[in-house]
């Protein structure tokens, strides 16, 4: 049976959902998360001091093009403000909620 790529879509977005999902009192919330694409990241630091949460970091590892990709130490801290996004010139960073 074939999979519209619609359906598909919906798969991998429902599969990150629930990845996020966390328990607490058996009660489950959706906790935010965010990511930087190594690719797309030249390590420029902006996203940085935006952050009011103080989470983001200059990884120890650099990305193919040689640059110290940007990384959230802290997802569990990350309150999907999306500072870090509207700042980065690159749209390296991806924000789920
Ligand atoms: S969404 Fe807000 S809190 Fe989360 S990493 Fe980005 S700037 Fe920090
Ligand atoms: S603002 Fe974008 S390109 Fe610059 S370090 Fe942050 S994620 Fe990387």
């Amino acid at each position: 049976m074939f999979e519209s790529n619609k359906m598909v879509d919906n798969n991998a977005k429902d599969m990150v959902r629930s990845a996020n999902l966390t328990k607490i009192n058996d009660k489950e919330f959706f906790m935010p998360r965010m990511t930087v694409d190594p690719y797309y990241c030249k390590g420029c630091g902006l996203c940085i001091p935006v952050c009011p949460q103080k989470i983001i970091r200059l990884s120890d590892q650099i990305n193919e093009k040689g640059y110290h990709y940007a990384e959230c130490f802290d997802q569990e801290a990350c309150i999907a403000c999306k500072m870090c996004y509207i700042a980065c010139p690159d749209v390296a960073i991806t924000i789920e909620k």
